[in-house]
């Protein structure tokens, strides 16, 4: 099922895109949010839409993206003609990618020209969680996801190696496009992952071929870190890594996914008096839905018996109690 997140006027809403590729395709909206709940159980609230009239979101809105460095033999090797460094390393590098560098399909990826040389894409599947979860065995990690997306993983390299840590060099707004919507029924052991630029390949190559796959991810992640629903987990970029420029169009195919596409477009650095008037839409639209997170309590009543991640969790539901109130007021078409 292919579960995406749209805007249409002045709503916000998930919804099933129905249809086949190639064909036009329609969205079902679903009432408030899938999260916590069986697929196979979401809710309709009976309007349809064509796709091609709404607007297309980021599928989630995540507290946080993990991320994996170094997880395709051919991307190591390419890595260290590029930094002079490295072996195949001994366990999944990890990194953040902050909730804020999350941008959908169709947005534009912001090319901070004052402060970096060299922007990079690196396609990859991206892994939705769905439940909360912690030390998750990698024989259960399939009971915590919830779908699969398509993520680009966009990167100041200058940056990435002048700072020897990556929160500069992944953090911008919009370096991480997600999209176009979550697939929740799909096996992704080895699945084709193409990357272009204008039309032209720069990667390809098959997850069957990721150092370490979904599963060993989910556990490796999961015995570090809390993970909650919605929190989005980058797998790595394969081989053939290379640098945009403005206009670029980069997509990023998966099998059985779909293709997420976005654009690229210099951002100069604002003046002091328009600091706050440069929010890109998604960081407006990600503090106005807060009270998205209220509506996550199936899921918190679907992780059973651990009272500490609970109470960890009715703190986030209740600190955007206020704000919630305020944000339904002008998102009425997410309402139960
Ligand atoms: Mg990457």
């Amino acid at each position: 099922m292919r579960i995406a997140r749209f805007a249409k006027g002045d709503g916000v809403a998930y919804g099933v895109v129905e249809g086949e590729l190639e064909q036009p395709l329609t969205i079902a909206e679903l009432h408030g949010h899938p999260f916590g709940i069986d697929p196979a159980g979401v809710r309709y609230t009976g309007h349809r839409y064509p796709l091609a009239e709404v607007r297309l979101l980021a599928p989630v809105l995540p507290s946080k993206v993990v991320a994996v460095g170094k997880n395709y033999a051919e991307h190591v090797k390419e890595m260290r003609k590029l930094s002079g460094e490295d072996e195949l390393p001994a366990e999944p590098v990890l990194f953040l990618k902050p909730s804020t560098s999350v941008t959908g399909h169709g947005d534009r990826i912001a090319y901070p020209v004052k402060l970096t040389d060299r922007v990079d894409y690196e396609g990859e599947l991206a892994v939705i969680i769905g439940r909360l979860c912690r030390d998750v065995p990698k024989e259960r990690a399939v009971d915590v996801i919830f779908g699969y997306t398509c993520a680009n993983d966009v990167t100041a390299r200058d940056l990435q190696f002048k700072d020897g840590q990556w929160t500069r060099a992944k953090g911008f707004d919009t370096f991480c496009p997600l999209g176009p919507w979550m697939e929740t029924g799909l096996d992704p052991a080895d699945l084709g992952l193409t990357t272009t630029v204008n039309g032209a390949v720069r990667q390809h190559a098959r997850t069957s071929e990721l150092l370490w796959d979904v599963p060993s991810l989910i556990e490796f992640v999961s015995s570090v870190m809390t993970l909650l629903p919605g929190d989005v987990l980058l797998t790595g970029t394969p081989e053939g890594v290379g640098a945009l420029t403005d206009g670029d169009e980069v997509s990023v195919t998966i099998e059985s996914i779909g293709t997420l596409t976005n654009r690229v477009v210099i951002r100069d650095l604002p003046g002091p008096a328009e600091f706050s008037r440069n929010l890109p839409g998604q960081a407006v639209a990600q503090v106005a839905e807060l009270p998205l997170h209220m509506r996550l309590r199936p899921a918190v009543a679907a992780v059973g018996e651990d009272r500490d991640l609970l109470v960890l969790y009715r703190d986030l539901v209740v600190g955007g109690e206020d704000r919630g109130r305020r944000a339904d007021a002008v998102h009425q078409a997410d309402a139960d």
